[in-house]
């Protein structure tokens, strides 16, 4: 592969961009694998690339129904965060956010990671009480956040309102290196460097079945035919409960759709990005100046990727209260994702009844800021059998009770 440098542009500047390789192949499938893994969006392709560069298993395809990276990857408003509150949450969620910094440089691709600060607004007592809490929680798991004051929340961010009718803003966890990166350069930049490494994507193949023998994964009868496998990834986010049933177990997840929108560009105005839990909505401004606006998820489960007018209206109406300057913008699009919830709102990374086949999921609204984190563990627990980071996001944890409860750092749709 071709380095992506400065010098390289400059010399297809002068050669008319003749030069240019195509940044991934497109492979037909082999008849066997050491690994396949099911779903190209960010978990599944930086399980595969990390299983290449950690443990060099690189005899590895992921195999996509659609287009790489078209899944809830490509759907998602890109907010990176690491203020959870348990642990466990902490740990993977951080380990995530530090890889993001240097990933443009590790992919050589840039990924726009922008650690611009997140803010989580709060307006409510009781939510000054839960943010303090876990910026105290975040100190000792070497998480940096703080909790700001509401002058501090206006210095950082102009165009918020103070004052609200119902909701004045009280505060706010402020995570200075928290952000945003481009959501399809993630996905663009773990494939090259998967095809790079010998790995194949095979796109438009869709799994319709899982094999198995003597209670061991054999391999998979996708669109374009059977794959052998010695081990097997399911990386399918909202269609995880299909792939689970495929292989023979159920799962403790609902999958619904989440839905986003953006404005119209305009000028630079907001340099940070701000949630407000209590009424519901987040915002951030693209580089291209969109204000790029996150909504809820849908209150019955369902597999519909787009968006709908109720939801924009309540979540506009919502945000209009804090942000009353952007009820002048218009609307240029919104979207709909399919997301798997679980019931601690923490996700599984974990092997499954079938012995070796993994399962990575469960994250929900919010899985993009996870995406290094959790490809670094996943890739572990693939190649190792366990790993710290996903010891405790086991299937087995809601047989015993052990939750991982992250209902309020997750009680936004982001
Ligand atoms: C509107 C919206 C906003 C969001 N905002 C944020 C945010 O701000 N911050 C954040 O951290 N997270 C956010 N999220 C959540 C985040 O997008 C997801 O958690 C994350 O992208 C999941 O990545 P993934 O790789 O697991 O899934 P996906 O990107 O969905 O990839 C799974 C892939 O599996 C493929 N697949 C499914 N079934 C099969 C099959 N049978 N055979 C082959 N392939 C199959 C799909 O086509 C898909 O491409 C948001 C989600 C949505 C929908």
């Amino acid at each position: 592969m071709k380095r992506y440098s400065a010098f390289a542009i400059a010399r297809e500047a002068i050669r008319f961009h003749s030069g240019w390789e195509r940044a991934w192949r497109n492979p037909e499938p082999k008849k066997r694998y050491d690994v396949i893994i099911v779903g190209a969006g960010g978990h599944g392709l930086a399980t595969a690339y990390y299983l290449g560069r950690n443990f060099g298993i690189t005899n590895v395809v992921v195999i996509e129904k659609s287009w790489l990276g078209g899944g809830n990857t490509g759907r998602n408003t890109t907010i990176i965060r690491s203020n959870y509150l348990q642990d466990p949450s902490a740990a993977i969620y951080e380990k995530a956010r530090s890889l993001y910094e240097n990933l443009s440089q590790e992919l050589n691709y840039n990924v726009m990671f922008s650690p611009r600060g997140v803010m989580m607004l709060a307006q409510t007592y009781h939510e000054i009480r839960g943010y303090q809490r876990t910026a105290h929680a975040n100190a000792l798991q070497g998480v940096t956040t703080e909790f700001i004051d509401p002058q501090k929340v206006k210095e950082l961010c102009p165009i918020i309102n103070l004052t609200g009718p119902r909701y004045p803003v009280l505060g706010a966890l402020w995570q200075p290196r928290g952000g945003t990166a481009r959501h399809d350069a993630v996905a663009w930049g773990y494939a090259r460097a998967c095809s790079d490494m010998g790995m194949d994507i095979i796109q438009q193949c869709e799994v319709k079945a899982v094999r198995q023998k003597h209670g061991k994964v054999v391999g998979v009868d996708t669109t374009k035919g059977a794959i052998d496998c010695d081990k097997l990834g399911l990386v399918v986010a909202g269609h995880s409960g299909v792939l689970a049933d495929m292989a023979g177990f159920r799962l403790p997840v609902e999958s619904v759709a989440l839905q986003a929108l953006v404005s119209e560009p305009i000028k630079p105005c907001m340099d940070v990005v701000v949630m407000a839990n209590t009424v519901h909505g987040y915002m951030s401004q693209s580089d291209k100046g969109e204000m790029v606006i996150g909504g809820g998820a849908d209150g019955y489960n369902n597999y519909t990727q787009r968006g709908s007018f109720h939801h924009v209206e309540e979540t506009v109406r919502a945000l209009v209260e804090t942000f009353p300057m952007i009820s002048r913008l218009k609307m240029l699009r919104c979207w709909g994702g399919i997301v798997d919830m679980t019931g601690d709102r923490s996700p599984i990374l974990s092997k499954t009844p079938l012995e070796n086949c993994f399962i990575n999921c469960g994250w929900g609204t919010g899985g993009f800021k996870a995406i290094p984190g959790s490809g670094w563990g996943m890739a572990e627990l693939m190649a190792k059998g366990q790993s710290p980071l996903t010891e405790e996001f086991g299937i087995q944890r809601f047989k015993d009770g052990k939750f991982i409860d992250e209902s309020v750092a997750a009680g936004v749709a982001h």
